[in-house]
């Protein structure tokens, strides 16, 4: 028996959660697939949507190589992550739009020799976020050398939100004021919504959405909507049981003691494959298609679970960490973190693509 531990990537619950995005908005959408699109194999990912895709998002110039050399010819924008001439010029030879954001990359425009109209860039408005971006103050300036430069063949103005995922609270609806009146009377396209923001705030659309987390079926916001697929299912298996008597500690830091008779059984995932380790005894976890829970810490390699209510489960039993029955939100919340971070913490795992 080889380690029974894999993370399935369903490539058509990602096309299907692509089309499902683009077509909640009225303009184009950028798939965002950095971070080896969100744990789920950026290649693979960007392949999959490349006929149907307007373009692709990345976090930096060396994720955007990947996918040019994978053969992939879609737009790709680099969000901030052009950090030189160097990689400027790069950007170019490859065809990549970039996102500018700071001065010191309108100064290396300004200063290079550059093909002629060779390079698509997104000027980046701190609308409100205080991440990245050109002070409201400064987008007008910033605006006029972009398109002085005769690099620059056209200029996308973008923004991003702070709190999209939060329904309840006013801060996009100042973001998009904000942006424009920054923006007002400057020509070209803009994009602003994010994934929450295509699914909590109509008024964001503009002419490119940027889709991350819910290309990936995990709904950003607190009241999922039921709209979107998971794609990718983590999952392993039984692979030692054995039965405890009440009052036995299991695992590290004797964090768990059974209350009563007890059949533990052994799960080959740890932290070191991106289970969160801080997931406490009762996060649930399927067994053959029941759900039950961890009992004990998460260890690097394991996890122990309770299979005393499951009168069949046994060595062999399939375990569903997260994916279509068991909500990555719901883990992400027992660990106190983002779906975004669990899913991108899966690296240590072979992955199949169905
Ligand atoms: N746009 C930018 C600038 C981002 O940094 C990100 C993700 O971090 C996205 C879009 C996608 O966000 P989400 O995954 O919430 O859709």
């Amino acid at each position: 028996m080889t380690r029974p531990t894999k993370a399935t990537i369903d490539l058509t619950a990602l096309r299907a959660n692509y089309l499902w995005g683009r077509s909640q908005q009225q303009g184009n959408a950028l798939a965002v697939v950095k971070a080896n699109a969100y744990g789920h194999g950026a290649v693979a990912c960007a392949t999959a949507l490349a006929d149907i895709a307007d373009g692709f998002a990345v976090a930096f110039c060396a994720e955007a190589i990947e996918l040019r050399n994978a053969g992939i010819t879609n737009p790709v924008l680099v969000l901030e992550g052009c950090f030189n001439l160097a990689e400027l010029r790069q950007a170019q030879q490859q065809s990549l739009w970039v996102v500018i954001h700071q001065d010191s990359q309108l100064q290396d425009l300004e200063t290079a020799s550059f093909e002629a109209n060779s390079l698509h860039v997104w000027l980046k408005v701190d609308s409100g976020m205080h991440r990245a971006g050109f002070a409201l103050e400064d987008v007008q300036a910033a605006h006029k050398r972009l398109t002085e430069c005769p690099a620059v063949a056209s200029v996308t103005l973008m923004s991003h939100f702070a709190s999209s995922d939060e329904p309840d609270k006013q801060t996009t609806l100042r973001q998009i004021k904000a942006f424009e009146e920054a923006t007002r009377g400057l020509p070209g396209a803009r994009s602003l919504s994010n994934s929450g923001a295509v699914m909590a705030w109509p008024q964001a659309s503009r002419d490119w959405a940027r889709l991350g987390i819910l290309l990936y079926g995990a709904d950003p916001l607190p009241h999922p909507i039921d709209r979107l697929t998971p794609v990718m299912t983590l999952q392993s298996e039984v692979f030692a049981e054995r039965w405890l008597e009440a009052g036995e500690p299991i695992g590290y830091g004797e964090k768990f003691v059974t209350q009563a008779r007890t059949r533990v059984g052994l799960v080959a995932i740890g932290y070191a494959d991106g289970y969160p380790r801080v997931a406490p005894s009762g996060t649930p976890v399927s067994v053959d298609g029941e759900v039950t829970r961890i009992i004990g810490r998460v260890s690097m390699d394991m996890i122990t679970v309770d299979l005393t209510p499951l009168l069949s489960a046994g060595i062999g039993s399939k375990v569903e960490l997260w994916g279509k029955q068991i909500d990555v939100n719901q883990i992400a919340k027992a660990a106190g973190t983002i779906s975004y971070e669990l899913l991108c913490n899966v690296k240590r795992i072979p992955k199949e693509y169905i």
